[in-house]
């Protein structure tokens, strides 16, 4: 038996083979089982969500011999109609036959009785293509039809059609079939195949499909020309698919304004077909976990999200930011909607998601509120900065002379810091360590000091450089992670100045430059050093 495409294979021949749009088969099936039938009907509705298959069976129904459990599929009619040696079921294509002619040839016909069956139906897909002279003639049948006759008009797109037609129809509106009842479908297929499968394989179907059945199949049976079974990595490799950790490791480069690599991460998916479309609606599915995640602290109520990844990131964004994500990703939908660029349409998306403000930031920059945790007042005006905050103020030449000699090796000796950040969030004397680097990179770091950079957190760079905050992080660093380095914070202005400067730094007086750290504290060896000292060979108590 030659290979039939499944979707030819499964097409429903029964209602309750049909997946999704439970309440159009129920009213319909009522319909038949009450005798109560119309003689316009107007299927609406997305592609692939069942309205020809429905409009199919429910032309069956009409004409099916059985006595109850129309269409039985076993009858004679029921027959002939699977074979499409039916008579008195007319399907016709609008988008190829609009013209008047064709309709008037249908109206002509409408008029014979039907030859096997109770009912003459006509079936008009994309009816919505008729030409104004097309509609209008067939406007004078759906006014007064011949008893025998039953129109089901189908369309993608209702707000097209004359109302003079609407108003003729009863109209039922298809919806996008749902992940689980096209799942169900998909499982029940493949079991009938007797072919394995992996259970995230169906979801990428699923996804790829956006609620159309006849495309769901197609994506099956896509996969399993390729190989016996279906593999969620063979998918992701066939479809083009990025992973969600690809999608993951784009959201945190964004985050840590590491912009470059992503703009070359994305422009490279662009290149590979990657759907930026569907990249956008995925990450505003990554993003609405987020919020769910960190509203409810719920696991069961994520759809892609798992526990270990939604940590991973939940530290990484406020409320605030995460709403401010989605909006910016749901108006890029709509950019793509109306036709503007989609690479360079999501280029914009990656620098509005990576300036967006937490709203601890927004606060403090608009209200000079206390930040519950630092307690340092932001002042509004720059020249207000200065006189009123004490904090630690670094030269051009000091920082080009830690620039110097600042290596790579220096750096990745400290980034084990932020590894460690989370597990300080937890604790309420170290929560405050975890507010002022959270949101930092290491930009410079060599064996006295460690320059951090915040892209857009301007508030932050006056905490880590108030003198107090920093004298206490210096401290910390050194008691926490052993790390004797001053630390001091730049934004983005000040980087891409010293930047520029680093490239003529030999017209910069660097000699003599000394970065002087805070007096060491005096820890509890120091003092056991002492009081031995003193009272000579003395046991310490713990207390
Ligand atoms: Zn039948």
């Amino acid at each position: 038996m030659p290979y039939q495409v499944l979707y030819r294979k499964y097409r429903p021949k029964t209602f309750l083979e049909v997946v999704g749009q439970d309440h159009i088969v129920k009213t319909l099936k009522n319909a038949i089982d009450n005798d109560k039938i119309s003689h316009a009907y107007l299927f609406c509705g997305p592609r692939g969500t069942g309205k020809t298959t429905i409009a199919k069976l429910f032309a069956k129904a009409l004409n099916c011999l059985s006595s109850e459990d129309r269409p039985c599929g076993e009858c004679p009619n029921c027959q002939a109609m699977n074979e499409g040696s039916f008579p008195d079921v007319i399907e016709l294509d609008a988008a190829s036959n609009n013209s008047v002619e064709d309709i008037r040839n249908i109206v002509e016909n409408a008029s014979y009785r039907p030859l096997q069956g109770r009912y003459k139906v006509y079936i008009l897909d994309e009816v919505h293509m008729l030409s104004g002279s097309a509609a209008n003639a067939l406007l004078k049948t759906l006014e007064e039809p011949p008893a025998h006759v039953i129109f089901i008009l189908a369309t993608t797109d209702p707000q097209k059609i004359i109302p003079t037609i609407l108003s003729r129809c009863q109209r039922y509106n298809f919806s996008k079939v749902s992940d689980t009842d096209m799942k169900r479908r998909l499982e029940e297929i493949l079991k009938k195949e007797g072919l394995e499968y992996e259970a995230p394989s169906l979801d990428i179907i699923c996804d790829l499909a956006d609620g159309c059945v006849r495309d769901a199949l197609s994506y099956l049976d896509e996969a399993l020309a390729y190989s016996e079974g279906l593999k969620t990595s063979e998918l992701i490799e066939m479809f083009g698919l990025l992973t969600l950790d690809k999608k993951m490791s784009l959201i945190k480069d964004i985050k840590a304004h590491r912009l470059d690599d992503a703009l070359v991460e994305v422009r490279d998916l662009y290149r590979k077909g990657i759907d930026i479309k569907a990249l956008t609606q995925d990450l505003i599915k990554i993003f609405k976990d987020l919020l769910i995640y960190k509203e409810t602290g719920s696991i069961d109520l994520l759809s892609v999200l798992d526990k270990k990844r939604a940590q991973e990131i939940a530290t990484l964004y406020d409320t605030h930011s995460i709403l401010s994500s989605i909006d910016i990703l749901l108006s890029a939908l709509d950019a793509y909607r109306k036709g503007q660029d989609v690479l360079s349409s999501f280029e914009v998306v990656i620098f509005k998601l990576a300036n967006i403000k937490e709203e601890a930031e927004i606060k403090i920059s608009k209200t000079t509120v206390f930040d519950e945790e630092i307690e340092i007042e932001r002042p509004k005006k720059k020249e207000d900065i200065e006189l009123d905050l004490d904090e630690l103020v670094l030269t051009k030449e000091e920082l080009l002379s830690v620039l110097k000699t600042a290596s790579k090796e220096e750096k990745n000796k400290d980034l084990f810091i932020y590894e460690d950040l989370r597990e300080l969030s937890f604790d309420p004397k170290k929560r405050k360590y975890f507010s002022l680097l959270k949101d930092t990179e290491i930009f410079a770091d060599n064996k006295d000091m460690i320059i951090l950079f915040t892209y857009s957190n301007e508030a932050l760079v006056h905490q880590i450089n108030d003198k107090m905050n920093n004298q206490e992080l210096y401290y910390f660093l050194n008691d926490e992670f052993g790390i004797d380095k001053m630390v001091y914070a730049i934004n983005k202005e000040v980087r891409d100045d010293i930047a520029r400067s680093f490239r003529h730094i030999d017209d910069y007086d660097l000699n003599g430059i000394v970065i002087e750290r805070y007096p060491k504290k005096e820890g509890k060896k120091d003092l056991e050093a002492k009081l031995k000292e003193v009272f000579g060979d003395v046991e310490v108590m713990e207390d």
